[in-house]
């Protein structure tokens, strides 16, 4: 099956920060068989790969990637309501997804109307808000491989707190969810609630990546950031949050080295000042390894 590469491609427009180098190659697929000719012809070229979504929890190397990124769209991007349930490609938006649900009167996705990634990114990240999370709702994924693709369930894949256990070759082409019924207004007054909440405790407007850190059991990263004095501070071009020290603003000019530098700055801080070490919550677009944890140096 032939496939659309581009070579070259500039990232950091494809993230929420706005950061970051170029790709050796991008594939944007349109259908299970396309993701499938993608990660094959990238096996056979022997680069990494790595799939993205909307970007929203993605920092991006200034070098760049010297492998293949696969984005969804057409069909893969596509929201549907059927037989009662939601079904959607991987590249939908997750919000979008949300607010079509609410308008057939389905309850239980409203926790990601604030969540500005896709539904492929959502289950990779096991994604959540207001005490519910993705595996709650998941009814099954269909993940597609370089040798094709299977249909999975929410036990088959690892869902924990901000963690699913796919790897990079692993991508997730569609998801049903199992949905509750309500009255589309009570739902859309629930969102209403929620998005209001955001409003008032993060920043808005602004590049964010979203929480950098996860938060450790019983405590908040934010509040240990803040206690630490993080809150404003800044390097190069990133600063944690005066509205929110668990995320941090990009302003124009900021380089993925600034990010990385002031995330290890707020762990340091935080662990020196007696709390734990902080686990980050984005993920890293390493130029050769692909994606994993932002390289942060152990303290101590
Ligand atoms: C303002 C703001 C608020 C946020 N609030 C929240 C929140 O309340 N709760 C929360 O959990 N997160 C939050 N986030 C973080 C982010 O939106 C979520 O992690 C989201 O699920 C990421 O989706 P994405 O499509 O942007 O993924 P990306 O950032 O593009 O990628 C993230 C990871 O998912 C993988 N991935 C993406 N798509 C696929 C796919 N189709 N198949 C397999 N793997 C894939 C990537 O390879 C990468 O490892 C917030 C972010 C922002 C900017």
């Amino acid at each position: 099956m032939p496939i659309e590469l581009e070579h070259n491609v500039p990232l950091a427009p494809f993230t929420t920060i706005r950061v970051g180098g170029l790709a050796r190659a991008v594939c944007t697929a349109r259908s299970f068989g396309e993701v499938t000719a993608g990660l094959a012809w990238a096996q056979r070229s022997a680069l990494p790969v790595a799939v993205i979504g909307k970007g929203s929890n993605l920092l991006i190397s200034d070098d760049g990637f010297e492998g293949l990124v696969m984005r969804l769209a057409g069909r893969l991007s596509s929201i549907v309501v059927r037989d009662g349930g939601l079904w959607c490609g991987g590249g939908a938006s997750l919000p979008r997804a949300v607010l079509r649900a609410a308008k057939h009167g389905l309850a239980g996705l409203e926790f990601g109307a604030s969540i500005p990634g896709t539904v492929g990114g959502a289950v990779a990240m096991n994604a959540g808000a207001y005490r519910s999370e993705l595996k709650d709702v998941l009814q099954w994924a269909v993940i597609c491989t370089p040798q094709g693709r299977h249909r999975v369930g929410p036990d088959d894949l690892d869902l924990r707190y901000r963690h699913s256990g796919l790897d990079a070759n692993e991508v997730v082409a569609a998801a049903a969810f199992h949905l509750d019924h309500d009255d589309p207004e009570a739902i859309m007054g629930r969102l209403g609630e929620f998005r209001g909440h955001r409003r008032a405790t993060q920043p808005q407007g602004v590049r964010t990546f979203g929480s950098v850190f996860t938060n450790p059991a019983g405590e908040s990263s934010g509040r240990l950031l803040e206690a630490a004095g993080c809150k404003g501070l800044v390097i190069g071009g990133a600063r944690f949050s005066p509205v929110h020290a668990n995320f941090i603003e990009a302003s124009p000019g900021c380089r993925a080295d600034d990010v990385l530098a002031l995330i290890r700055e707020g762990r340091n801080r935080v662990h020196a000042a007696g709390g734990p070490l902080l686990e980050p919550e984005v993920r890293y677009l390493d130029p050769v390894r692909g994606i994993t944890r932002p390289p942060l140096e152990d303290v101590g």
